[in-house]
């Protein structure tokens, strides 16, 4: 194949989750593609692969089947309060927000289970709020967790892919980078760029970025799927916003270095308006790789609510900022603290039941679908990922008893002095909250009502109890910092995934899907998600560019 101008009908560039289920997709409608990737075949997948497989869906048999009544109408109450759509470039967020929630308590399931997709049948609630009805949360569990996590969920889209080549159809172009959009008359009709020397790097391993070659494809449309930038972090705090306090000086990285925002500004060169950048979701739960797979490698503790939150200093933060309550809520609260970092509390019951770690490779039983294993998680002791942070990872002390455990702390963070007596109250002043069964502590009754969900009873929220008890011990403290992850803003595009310009029309034979598009829309998230949304984002507005491209054709 002559690389220098090869057409087809469509290129696709990205081959993570909204790249392959648009290509998938035009398979479907008999279109070629030309599917292009920076990244070396091993990285085939992009974040998704490396994703614990969350999906938001709504009024599902698996919400139902654990006595969760969900609703439409509620999700979208729920949505709409996190969102906080409040700008003129909220237009098309907002429909692509309504289009999404009609599919998740739509067709998505059903899409999604005759490709052979399956689900974990407990919920989980993530996102939970705290607040009252009107405002940010989920109100009810709605994250399900693939059956096999991220590798599952791409697989029918990668097999589809596959069917693709073999029939001809779709032709995969690895190490090729895009550097620009052709444009002719104002069209785009194509991509130039930099051919990559080939790459011998793991899945998730930074590649060579080496140029040995360039090359120029051509097509009648582009669909860009090329992810978020939260693998750059001069990005990221380029874009940072001001209510979230400062940009931190120290940062984790919670995805690959491919998630690079580079084809964000090729695009906007082509004439695409970029809109919500500022808009961003990191969590405040990150922790150092002790086995990393790529630069500042950190992992997403995804909390039970059940650890005591301390800032750098030892000070317990305010309601409702427990874990898992208020992701965004709680960044901008310990950025205007003045440290980066924070602490979790615990004792070993709460780290069985509540600890779990973000990511396929840190769930070897979900990912595997390794029922045996699975079956451990209600046995005593931690999985077993999470028993090698507490051993291995920087960022954990473990001690028989609280002096032990603060002296610990102060060693892992010598430049911020912990105020030893005010952790000691908070730890004393919360444990006696729970002589009775009734408490004002309104993280002690939050742990309480959600253990009125069996799904958290079950497997999620550890039984209350007081965390100097020695038959709940060893006592644990986490050192958490800020993980970077996704992009919330992007292209705008209209609810056809088509590019538009600065003129608020179409750029001729420009799409754009996936964490590139913020998710649909250039950001159907609007200020903050529910969780298990972005997945879902790149499955829809993958399938809707690819859709409407094949329909345009
Ligand atoms: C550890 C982890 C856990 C997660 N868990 C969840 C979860 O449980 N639920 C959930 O909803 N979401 C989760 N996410 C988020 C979700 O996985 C991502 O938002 C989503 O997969 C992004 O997919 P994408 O196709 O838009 O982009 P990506 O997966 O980033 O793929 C983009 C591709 O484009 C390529 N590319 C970029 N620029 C160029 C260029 N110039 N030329 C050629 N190629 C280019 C990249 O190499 C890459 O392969 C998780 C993410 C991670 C990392």
């Amino acid at each position: 194949m002559n690389l220098s101008t090869t057409e087809a009908d469509v290129i696709v560039v990205g081959a993570g989750l909204a790249g392959l289920v648009a290509t998938a997709e035009l398979v479907d409608a008999g279109k070629r593609v030309l599917l292009v990737d920076q990244e070396p075949a091993a990285s085939l997948g992009g974040q998704a692969w490396w994703s614990f497989g969350g999906l938001f869906l709504i009024d599902s048999p698996e919400q139902r089947r654990m006595g969760v009544k969900d609703s439409l109408e509620l999700a979208t109450q729920d949505w709409f309060a996190s969102a906080g759509f409040d700008r003129d470039d909220d237009a098309w967020p907002r429909q692509w927000a309504s289009a999404y929630l009609d599919f998740a308590a739509g067709e998505k399931r059903a899409w999604l289970h005759q490709k052979g997709v399956r689900f974990f049948p407990v919920v989980g609630w993530a996102e939970r709020g705290g607040y009252t009805a009107l405002e940010h949360g989920n109100s009810v569990p709605r994250f399900h967790i693939t059956w096999g996590t991220g590798p599952s969920l791409i697989e029918p889209f990668v097999t589809r892919v596959r069917e693709g080549m073999q029939a001809g159809l779709v032709t995969t172009l690895h190490r090729r980078r895009v550097d620009e959009l052709i444009l002719d008359d104002g069209a785009v009709v194509g991509v130039r760029g930099s051919i990559l020397s080939p790459s011998s790097a793991d899945r998730g391993q930074a590649s060579s970025r080496e140029v040995i070659g360039d090359f120029e494809l051509r097509a009648s449309a582009v669909i860009v799927a090329s992810g978020g930038i939260g693998g750059n972090h001069d990005l990221v705090r380029a874009h940072w916003p001001k209510r979230l306090g400062t940009a931190p000086t120290h940062l984790l990285s919670g995805v690959p270095a491919h998630v690079d925002g580079r084809m964000l500004g090729i695009a906007e060169q082509a004439g695409a308006r970029l809109i919500n950048a500022d808009r961003m979701w990191h969590y405040t739960e990150g922790i150092t790789n002790w086995d990393p797979v790529w630069a500042a490698h950190g992992i997403r503790i995804l909390p039970g609510p059940s650890s005591l939150w301390l800032d750098a200093t030892g000070k317990r933060l305010p309601v409702p900022l427990f874990p898992g309550f208020d992701t965004l809520g709680t960044l901008e609260y310990l950025q205007k603290t003045g440290y980066e970092h924070s602490w979790f509390v615990l004792t070993q019951k709460i780290i069985e039941k509540e600890f779990a770690l973000s990511g396929s490779e840190q769930n070897p039983d979900l990912t595997g679908k390794d029922l045996p294993l699975l079956a451990k998680r209600i046995t005593p002791g931690a999985p077993g990922p999470v028993e090698a942070f507490k051993e291995k990872g920087v960022d954990f002390v473990v001690a028989d008893s609280l002096p032990e455990l603060l002296a610990g702390m102060q060693k892992l963070s010598p430049d911020v002095k912990l105020d030893f007596a005010q952790i000691a109250k908070e730890i004393v002043g919360r444990d006696r909250e729970l002589d009775n069964d009734f408490s004002k502590d309104a993280q002690i009754n939050a742990i309480r009502q959600a253990r009125s969900y069996r799904g958290d009873k079950l497997i999620r929220v550890a039984s209350p109890h007081k965390l100097l008890d020695p038959k709940a011990g060893p006592l644990i403290a986490v050192k958490l910092h800020i993980l970077t992850r996704k992009s919330l803003g992007g292209i705008e595009t209209d609810l056809s995934a088509r590019a538009l310009g600065s003129d608020g029309q179409p750029v001729p034979g420009l799409y754009a899907a996936g964490e590139a598009s913020g998710f649909g829309g250039g950001g159907m998230h609007g200020y903050r998600s529910l969780e298990g949304t972005f997945l879902g984002g790149c499955l829809f507005s993958g399938r809707t560019a690819g859709r409407a491209v094949a329909t345009a054709l």
